[in-house]
């Protein structure tokens, strides 16, 4: 028989969001008169914006045309795209970097499941919980997590995030190789401060260890003193990658566009030399990438032109404000609500400790309101569940009016 990668054998089955649905679709089919409203959604679901639209056809028109056809382009990312980021997202906040230490791809979650080919076998990894699934599975994958119990993988350093510590993991106890941060976070909808960064940074820089950075929310920070990269903070071009993302931002999740950051200062021993974690992200996506397409990274790149900031920006605020009625009708009810500031997620205690599947069911069949059961991002879940500002402004508050009925 041919020998396969067992790893797949031994990852938890990824239910969540089949159990919810299933669950629902049960509900539902009970009560075909009241249709159930999701605050569960994940995806953004404001239309792409005129300046992207317009784009993508003048790209699109030039494909067309012998003069102006592309083939293969550079796997790296077109010039125009990288540059257009550096001097937005990078230069504009006084932060150097080098348009080549931007690598376009197709999205934030292919560039973090595909990254830890880079480390080694035996690379301990560190998780915030609750988490993003994707940091956990890919590592799990490549064989690198040991045994999973209880939905805990032996090898990997859990670092908790709970209301107690105010969302901001400890340092670890054990010792990691590479440590994922996520901030403004999927799923608690908080942020890491300037200081709890700059803690993390220096932890990496004392402790030799790599931080992966998901950034695919900044653009929902409101607070303009808040750091929106974890450059922003001194040395993390020494220790850190940065992965972002015109999913959110922009409402790309359909069309797929995103970028990784590694500075060339990133290095480890590798034999009797050090080896630079750029070229070798460099070497991977040559070897196996082929780039965005063309007319993707055009409209990309019109995300960054005056019209395209102003009409995105109005879409944010869409979202934000919808969070904020959230977090302002839930805190009515009695709930404790975090998050929700700096992004579309807002995360909710349970009342009188209730575990958030039971919380989850309460609202379906009481209110006919779907929300995500914290439990299913990590242990530290438990007793939260995650609420959505991505259904439409009517919605959410028919939503949020039959909840207080029940609540
Ligand atoms: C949505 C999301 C991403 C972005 O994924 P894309 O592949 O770029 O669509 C990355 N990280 C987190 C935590 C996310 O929620």
């Amino acid at each position: 028989m041919p020998r396969i990668n067992t790893a797949f054998a031994r990852l938890s089955p990824s239910y969540l969001f089949s159990e919810i649905a299933s669950r629902v679709r049960a509900a539902q089919e009970g009560h075909p008169e009241r249709p159930v409203i999701s605050l569960g959604i994940g995806d953004v679901s404001q239309p792409l914006v005129p300046a992207v639209l317009e784009a993508l056809h003048k790209a699109t028109d030039e494909m067309g045309s012998a003069a102006t056809f592309r083939g293969y382009g550079p796997e790296q990312g077109y010039a125009f795209l990288r540059e257009a980021i550096l001097a937005h997202d990078f230069t504009a906040r006084g932060i150097a970097l080098d348009a080549d230490e931007i690598f376009i791809s197709d999205g934030a979650k292919s560039d973090i499941g595909n990254f830890q080919e880079l480390f080694a076998q035996d690379a301990v990894i560190a998780v915030t919980d609750p988490v993003y699934p994707v940091y956990v599975d890919s590592n799990a994958m490549s064989d690198r997590c040991g045994e999973c119990a209880d939905g805990r993988w032996s090898r990997i350093l859990y670092l908790p995030c709970t209301a107690e510590n105010g969302f901001e993991p400890d340092l670890p106890d054990g010792r990691p190789d590479v440590i994922y941060l996520c901030s403004p976070n999927n799923p608690t909808g908080t942020v890491l401060s300037r200081k709890a960064l700059e803690r993390w940074v220096d932890y990496a820089r004392e402790n030799e260890a790599f931080i992966l950075f998901d950034a695919a929310y900044e653009s929902f920070i409101a607070d303009p003193g808040q750091p929106r990269s974890i450059y922003e903070i001194e040395g993390a071009d020494e220790v850190a990658v940065e992965f972002r993302s015109f999913s959110k931002t922009a409402g790309f999740t359909g069309l797929r566009c995103g970028y990784a950051v590694v500075p060339r200062k990133l290095k480890a021993p590798a034999g009797s030399g050090m080896m630079s974690l750029h070229d070798m992200w460099f070497r991977r996506q040559s070897t196996k990438y082929n780039g965005c397409p063309y007319i993707v990274q055009r409209a990309a790149e019109a995300v960054f032109s005056p019209a395209g900031q102003a009409q995105i920006g109005h879409v944010l605020n869409i979202y934000r404000s919808t969070a904020a009625v959230m977090r302002q009708r839930l805190a009515a009810m009695g709930l404790r609500v975090f998050g929700g500031v700096h992004s579309p997620y807002v995360w909710v205690q349970t009342p009188g400790g209730m575990k958030s599947w039971d919380l989850f069911d309460l609202l379906l069949h009481e209110a006919a309101v779907v929300c995500t059961p914290g439990s299913g991002f990590g242990a530290s879940g438990e007793g939260y569940v995650r609420m959505t500002a991505f259904n439409s402004r009517e919605n959410t508050l028919a939503a949020l009016e039959r909840m207080s009925a029940v609540l």
